[in-house]
């Protein structure tokens, strides 16, 4: 593999950023210079006034290939997206394609994303009642880290009760591996949810009401007090209250191994848009007030939130009105379901949660942390790749721009406006109903590197399906 020299770019590190020349060589970071020199067949790639980050670390997300909904997103579609995205590195969730609770289904999961994506990538397994002698050959067989449910799941994928959370805790640490709750208390949530759709509430907002911030803010007491008397590592995921981030930060700063995931939707968006896009912008947990986004970024700003991750999930628009019912899937009752069990089109509380958003994350950042509220861009390294890499035990192979490091980049032109258009994403699912529709952002990924080769050069990709490669865990902190 040839050279390849950026010239000239901001180079943002975790702690400073550098106006310098950045040196590939065989897919790593070879050096940071003021002046590289080129040699003949060497590739050189202007970076005068852009920001030149380590790759964005997608911490969560849902690519539902291979498995049944692979209509809604394929390994192609998503890595393309992400690399639209700035994104070099996708952490993909267990669920809802083939559920990855054993070695057998990492490897039948393995074999379709090894041929396909463009991007690195790294797979979580589940933990659930029904796998949780599983997780060592799991871990053996390169998953990253093990996600758990204390919501209601499905049938395939049930929520993991206490007792199996505790005991899956315990094996993890054993081969220092990471466990990630989705931290709502199940019964309280949905039986509020099923009271809201009884009462035949027109008001989309107040799913708000119906999970209301208790409900996470009990959930993520609860997983983390299991994990801090066990010093066991945890993750909890997309994270939306600041009640939950103030608990989090003094928990933190005693010491407990815990990691905070937020998603840039929850920093963005308040509950008044489910008004406005309904069924979607419904995900769990469900947005919050306006003050609540507000106060959010405080917890983004002074390092109590860690990563950030899409939660990348797309449905087609069809499915977005009554193509499911949400209360028996995710009761753990399965389908199919009749007519009349699936709820009338427009019934929001029955409708799946979840959207497409991985090529919109980093611009929203950038958009609304960096420009709007002083957020440095060195934080944000850290958190869309530093942390990350850290916490999944890849640094600084990955997440970092030091020397040595795999050349995982994105070019980031930070004035640059434009418009997201839905309909224009690599993803499969090409929707014009998404909560970043017609939204302007200010920085424009316009380059994006894996391991050296230029994946996408600000409108294609430039590499071939399968480029993407497995990242394994190396070492746990
Ligand atoms: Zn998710």
């Amino acid at each position: 593999m040839s050279k390849v020299i950026i010239q000239k770019g901001n180079l943002v590190l975790e702690d400073r950023t550098i106006q310098a020349d950045l040196v590939i060589e065989n897919g790593k970071i070879s050096a940071i210079t003021l002046e590289a020199q080129p040699d003949e067949d060497c590739t050189v790639i202007d970076a005068t006034g852009k920001m030149v980050m380590p790759g964005m670390i997608d911490t969560h997300s849902h690519v539902t290939d291979p498995g049944p909904y692979n209509y809604r997103e394929d390994w192609r579609c998503a890595s393309r997206s992400a690399a639209a995205g700035g994104i070099t590195t996708i952490a993909d969730m267990p669920l809802p394609s083939i559920a990855v609770l054993n070695k057998d289904r990492v490897a039948e999961k393995l074999q379709v994303v090894e041929n396909s994506s463009v991007v690195d990538f790294a797979l979580w397994g589940g933990v659930t009642p029904l796998n949780i002698d599983k997780l060592e050959e799991m871990n053996e067989a390169g998953c990253i880290g093990y996600k758990g449910f204390m919501c209601f799941a499905t049938k395939e994928y049930p929520q993991i009760t206490d007792g199996y959370l505790v005991e899956g805790l315990k094996r993890t640490k054993e081969f220092g591996g990471l466990i990630a709750v989705h931290a709502e208390n199940a019964e309280v949530a949905d039986m509020g949810c099923k009271r809201f759709s009884a009462e035949g509430c027109t008001d989309e907002a107040r799913f708000d009401d119906a999970r209301p911030w208790w409900v996470e803010y009990e959930a993520i007491q609860r997983a983390t007090l299991f994990a801090k008397v066990l010093d066991a590592k945890l993750m909890v995921c997309h994270m939306t209250i600041t009640q939950g981030a103030e608990y989090l930060k003094d928990l933190k700063s005693k010491g407990a191994r815990i990691y905070v995931e937020t998603c840039p939707h929850y920093l963005l968006f308040d509950h008044d848009i489910l008004r406005e896009k309904k069924a979607f912008a419904k995900c769990t947990p469900p947005f919050r007030s306006r003050e609540n986004v507000e106060k959010l970024w405080g917890y983004v700003l002074d390092g109590t939130i860690d990563t950030i991750g899409s939660d990348h999930g797309p449905y087609a628009d069809e499915e977005k009105k009554r193509q499911g019912n949400f209360f028996l899937e995710y009761s753990g009752f399965g389908g199919p379901f009749t007519d009349e069990e699936k709820g009338q089109e427009g019934d929001f509380w029955k409708e799946y949660c979840g959207f497409g958003c991985n090529d919109a994350v980093m611009a929203a950042m950038i958009t609304e942390g960096v420009h709007k509220r002083g957020l440095s861009w060195n934080r944000l390294a850290s958190l869309t790749s530093g942390n990350a890499a850290r916490m999944f035990g890849i640094y600084p192979q990955k997440g970092s721009l030091m020397p040595g490091a795999d050349a995982d980049l994105q070019i980031i032109d930070p004035d640059q406006e434009w418009v997201y258009d839905g309909l224009k994403s690599f993803s499969k699912t090409k929707s014009s109903k998404g909560v970043y529709q017609g939204m302007k952002f200010t920085g424009k990924v316009t380059s994006t590197l894996v391991r050296g080769e230029l994946v996408y050069d600000g409108q294609n990709i430039l590499v071939p399906d399968g480029y993407g490669k497995l990242v394994r865990r190396k070492n746990g902190i």
